[in-house]
């Protein structure tokens, strides 16, 4: 199936997409579900990213990585969906990476950043705790200076990949929200290692079909020197939101690019199923919603590599990327709605391996950020309607 917005792509983007599509194509959907069904992480295509400078993509050549900036993170991410592999790994090491580079001192960028491009270290991200939930503010995991650092106690849930990583971005207060004036005051970031024994880790019960999971953590009287202090302390608001805006618009090109994947089997399927005697491709109660589907799709590109681009020139693109996050959800869920409609009653068997993309595009609707909480902020930041919280 042809993607059109790839036309707009400049050469040395065009030859990223290429060399991660066949990396990704190399390995499959296949090797996907069979490490789901082992339930042994992709470690095998991680270190073939690395080798092929991919877990490099995004970082600037001069800390060790393979420069592209969020552009070609964008691409790489899209790259590897559209052959079925929703890479969250990726994607988490990228952002919280981005935060380090934005806000961390050039010895915390080499150690931190460069291992994650280099040598194929992985980060987790902890921001989100059971009581706190979308309101990032509530969080209470405390950062107590002691000495010469911190001890950090508290539990955080839901984190992607926290095991399998060795580093872990931790969001935390080193000032209870009770005891701050400004909410925003208070919130620090910390790179712990995922190693420390007195971090605790249970894996949750969550079937996303795939050989990533997520984890309870917690943080008992875990201690932290003050080297690993990202930017000031009570000040990392900032960075935080700058880069959980890099974080949408890695999870919106997961999105389209699994659409895709969605929307080109049903496309192949539909050119070779006969019912009445034609593909069922040629009724237009199945080709008009398709066509919508792709255009849905491409459009949702579009806003993601305009956001992409924009970051790149400017460090500007906030509101495109909360637009791109919802529209990559919507379009990647309706391909996946769209694509099981073609595939009549066979979408539901598991063999067919549609229906196993159902809880991660559906995900998306949900996390990283829910979408009412994506569509307040364009109320309320672009629109400049009156914020009902
Ligand atoms: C598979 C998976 C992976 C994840 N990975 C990570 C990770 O790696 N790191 C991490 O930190 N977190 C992670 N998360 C957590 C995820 O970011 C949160 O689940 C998400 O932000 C929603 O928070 P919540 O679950 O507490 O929902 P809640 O905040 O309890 O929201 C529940 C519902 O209420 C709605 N709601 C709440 N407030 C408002 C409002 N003001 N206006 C309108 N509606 C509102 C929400 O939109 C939502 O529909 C992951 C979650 C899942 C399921």
């Amino acid at each position: 199936m042809r993607i059109p917005m790839h036309e707009t792509l400049n050469e040395e983007e065009a030859l990223l997409l290429k060399t991660a599509r066949s990396v990704s194509k190399s390995f499959g959907r296949s090797y996907w579900l069979e490490k789901w069904e082992k339930k042994e992480p992709p470690d095998e295509l991680w270190e073939e990213m690395r080798r092929q400078g991919l877990t490099g993509v995004g970082v600037p050549e001069k800390y060790g990585g393979s420069g592209f900036g969020l552009m070609g993170a964008v691409l790489t991410q899209e790259a590897l969906a559209l052959e079925g592999l929703p890479v969250l790994q990726f994607l988490v090491t990228h952002f919280s990476r981005h935060i380090v580079l934005s806000s961390g001192t050039e010895e915390q960028i080499r150690r931190f950043v460069t291992p994650t491009c280099t040598d194929g270290k992985r980060m987790s991200f902890a921001l989100t705790e059971p009581e706190a939930g979308s309101n990032t503010w509530r969080i209470s995991t405390l950062a107590k200076k002691e000495n010469d650092g911190y001890v950090i106690t508290g539990q955080k849930v839901f984190i992607s990949g926290a095991k399998e990583s060795d580093l872990m971005l931790l969001v935390a207060r080193t000032k209870r929200y009770e005891e701050v004036g400004d909410k925003r005051y208070g919130i620090s970031l910390f790179v712990l290692e995922t190693s420390d024994p007195n971090i605790k880790m249970e894996r949750l019960d969550i079937d996303m079909r795939g050989p990533e999971w997520q984890y309870a953590v917690y943080f008992d009287s875990v201690r932290v020197p003050a080297e690993n202090l990202i930017g000031r302390e009570g000040e990392g608001y900032k960075a935080l939101f700058e880069g959980l805006n890099v974080e949408r618009l890695l999870i919106a090109s997961i999105a389209v690019g699994l659409g895709d994947f969605a929307l080109s089997r049903a496309v192949d399927y539909a050119k070779s199923r006969k019912v009445f005697d034609v593909p069922i491709g040629s009724h237009q109660g199945l080709q008009f919603p398709m066509a919508k589907a792709a255009a849905h799709l491409e459009a949702a590109r579009s806003v993601i590599y305009n956001a992409a681009r924009l970051h790149d020139q400017s460090g500007r693109g906030l509101e495109l990327a909360n637009m791109a996050k919802l529209l990559g959800s919507e379009a990647g869920l309706e391909a996946l709605d769209v694509a099981m409609q073609t595939f009549g009653g066979y979408a539901f068997e598991l063999g067919t391996d549609l229906i196993n993309l159902y809880p991660i595009l559906r995900l998306f609707k949900t996390a990283p950020v829910t979408n009412e909480l994506v569509m307040s902020y364009i109320g309320t930041h672009v629109l400049g309607l009156p914020k009902s919280y």
